[in-house]
């Protein structure tokens, strides 16, 4: 276990940022002087929970962030300041409902299964305006802006610093790229166990973020900023592995896909559970309008609307992109890192319990000849299908923990009766003369 005031010495750290990810998926934080720092390793750094992104009231007595202190690190373009990321506490134990320790309960479920998932993830978001209304580069307009090379070199100062920092970390970053849509990128590192992932996800989020604004840029992660333009997503891959770590459990050389008979039965789950699960990997009114997307201006559709999967293929929910590993291409960029890993693995963890059968496997091009696959379920066509469908579903909720599927519900039930009470133009302009 790291000694975290003994680091703080070594590195010259002066604070400590204490956070933690909400039920939303926002990181919150305290400032911990590093002279206090073992006093908040022992008891915590106090937060007024209701306030603080969870289902609590005033009358609550404080939540405790107890810091991880392994998951540290100096911030690369801030040294003097060092992220921990924390687990909530109260009444002497984990917070129920926080993200992070939803998703330890999951991962110690998946060990009595005798496996150890690792995940890798693939952000994709817009640099902006600092207004936040407009992409930031006004010279980005090609109609196919896909792999854009002079678009990218024009934010080589921003991303290359980024990787940098990444390949410090020891991340081992081995790509970033213009995505389909203009304004929009993805950077990618290597694949590590679920927990260590989403750590590295919150942490990426918050330097990504941070790092473009020292360059006058604001970046979003938002699911479909842009009508008109592709969305972002947050593509998770998984394979599961021996506790050791050393064999790849989903790996089968013998099978056409390289996919073993665990890790159909993980990719069952997942197909069993998909519409439910996409209130907790699409968990934003705007998350829709990404899935069940028209074509976007470059022609592409990227997304997901049906429940299927398939070989290398791009056009189904989950794909077998390599021998070993499935990929998830539902979650978005709106996704909680805590939460996305929770609900996949939780999913999976079902469907090997129960030796889920996926199904067929589907060889067409979703988006030309879907209307031909005619028993496929549809993903939800908005937030409200989807929290339904995830209160409906018994397994995942008990899976994730009553107490964590009640608060998210609750909040997420707020959020579209807060949206619905809008009155819209859009409804104005179809109603006024009706
Ligand atoms: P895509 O072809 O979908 O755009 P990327 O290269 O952008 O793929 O991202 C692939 C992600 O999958 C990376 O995070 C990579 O480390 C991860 N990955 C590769 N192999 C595995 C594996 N065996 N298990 C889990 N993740 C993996
Ligand atoms: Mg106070
Ligand atoms: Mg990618
Ligand atoms: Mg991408
Ligand atoms: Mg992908």
């Amino acid at each position: 276990m790291t000694d975290l005031a003994e680091f703080a010495r070594e590195k010259g750290v002066k604070y400590f940022m204490v956070s933690y990810t909400d039920l939303v998926g926002a990181q919150r934080a305290k400032l911990v002087p590093t002279y206090m720092i073992n006093n908040v390793v022992s008891g915590g750094a106090g937060f007024a929970g209701f306030a603080g992104g969870f289902v609590l009231t005033p009358a609550h007595p404080d939540m405790l962030g107890m810091p991880d202190a392994d998951t540290v690190i100096q911030l690369p373009w801030k040294p003097e300041v060092a992220w921990v990321a924390a687990n909530p506490a109260m009444y002497d134990s984990p917070l129920p409902q926080a993200p992070r320790n939803v998703l330890r309960n999951v991962i110690a479920e998946m060990e009595k299964e005798g496996l150890r998932i690792k995940t890798g993830v693939e952000p994709e978001f817009f640099f902006l305006t600092p207004e936040g209304d407009r992409i930031a580069d006004t010279r980005d307009t090609a109609a196919k802006p896909c792999y854009d090379q002079q678009a990218i070199m024009r934010r080589y100062d921003v991303i290359s610093e980024v990787s940098d920092y990444m390949i410090e970390l020891g991340w081992e970053p081995y790509q970033s790229d213009h995505e389909d849509a203009n304004g929009q990128f993805e950077m990618n590192w290597k694949y590590d166990d679920s927990l260590a992932t989403a750590d590295k996800l919150a942490f990426f989020k918050f330097m990504m973020k941070s790092v473009a604004e020292k360059h006058g840029l604001r970046v979003t992660f938002m699911p479909k900023p842009f009508l008109e333009l592709t969305g972002s997503g947050m593509h998770a891959h998984i394979s599961g592995w021996s506790l050791d770590g050393k064999t790849n459990a989903f790996y089968d050389g013998n099978d056409e896909l390289g996919l073993s008979e665990v890790g159909h039965h993980f990719l069952g789950g997942i197909m069993k559970h998909a519409s439910a699960l996409a209130a907790i990997t699409n968990p934003t009114i705007n998350s829709y309008k990404r899935i069940n997307a028209p074509r976007s201006s470059s022609g592409a559709t990227w997304a997901p609307n049906s429940v299927t999967w398939s070989g290398d293929n791009r056009t189904h929910l989950v794909r077998v992109p390599g021998k070993g590993r499935i990929e998830l291409r539902l979650p978005d960029g709106a996704s909680n890192p805590y939460l996305l890993h929770a609900v996949i693995m939780a999913a999976g963890l079902d469907g090997i319990r129960h030796k889920c059968d996926p199904g067929k496997r589907l060889d067409i091009d979703m988006y030309a000849d879907g209307h031909m696959v005619k028993d496929a379920p549809k993903l939800p066509l908005n937030l409200l299908d989807a929290i339904r469908a995830f209160d409906q579903n018994t397994e995942l909720k008990a899976a994730l923990g009553e107490e964590f599927s009640a608060s998210f519900i609750e909040m997420k039930m707020k959020e579209w009766n807060a949206y619905a009470s809008h009155l819209t133009q859009w409804e104005r302009d179809h109603t006024l003369d009706i």
